[in-house]
């Protein structure tokens, strides 16, 4: 498997992040499309969809059926490609867990979003390894609207490529 860098432009990261912040306390979940080179895959767009798993949202989180295929279908329309899943880990690091990972489906990049105590914190992406059926790291490169670098973020939180020293390739 080609180790492709996740470009995610600054409309689609601000949508995420925006859509972890506002569903904090809760997990966000949404689809992101755009295209692909054998070097990068570059997000143009992000659209929420509503977390539909039943009680506590907390620490979980379930897309529909029905809206896979709608976004399916957008993804068709738009001429783009479904790339990927994104969703919020409230209250805990942007690392997937073994739940995240027992509902990995290959292809997918899965981008999380940290969010603590309503701040927005990290970002990182996960892909399957299909022959080992892990998790490998992605390089993400994002930017955020309207956040300058004197932001309460503090510093390097307004615009990233995910340190090297955590990529394993
Ligand atoms: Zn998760």
């Amino acid at each position: 498997m080609t180790n492709q860098l996740l470009n995610i432009t600054e409309e689609a990261s601000t949508v995420m992040i925006e859509d972890a912040i506002n569903a904090f306390p809760n997990e966000c979940c949404g689809f992101f499309y755009g295209t692909e080179s054998e070097e990068e895959r570059i997000v143009t767009i992000a659209r929420p969809v509503l977390n539909s798993k039943e009680g506590d949202q907390r620490r979980r989180f379930e897309i529909s059926p029905f809206d896979y295929m709608k976004a399916e279908q957008f993804a068709l329309q738009n001429d783009l490609l479904l790339l990927g899943v994104y969703h919020s880990h409230p209250n805990h690091p942007s690392v997937a867990s073994i739940h995240d990972l027992a509902k990995a489906m290959p292809y997918f990049s899965y981008v999380i979003i940290s969010v603590m105590e309503g701040e927005f914190n990290t970002i990182q992406s996960w892909r399957l390894r299909e022959d080992i059926r892990e998790f490998r790291e992605e390089e993400v490169c994002w930017k955020l609207a309207n956040r300058s670098q004197e932001s309460e973020f503090g510093g390097s939180a307004t615009s990233s490529h995910s340190s090297p020293h955590r990529i394993h390739q």
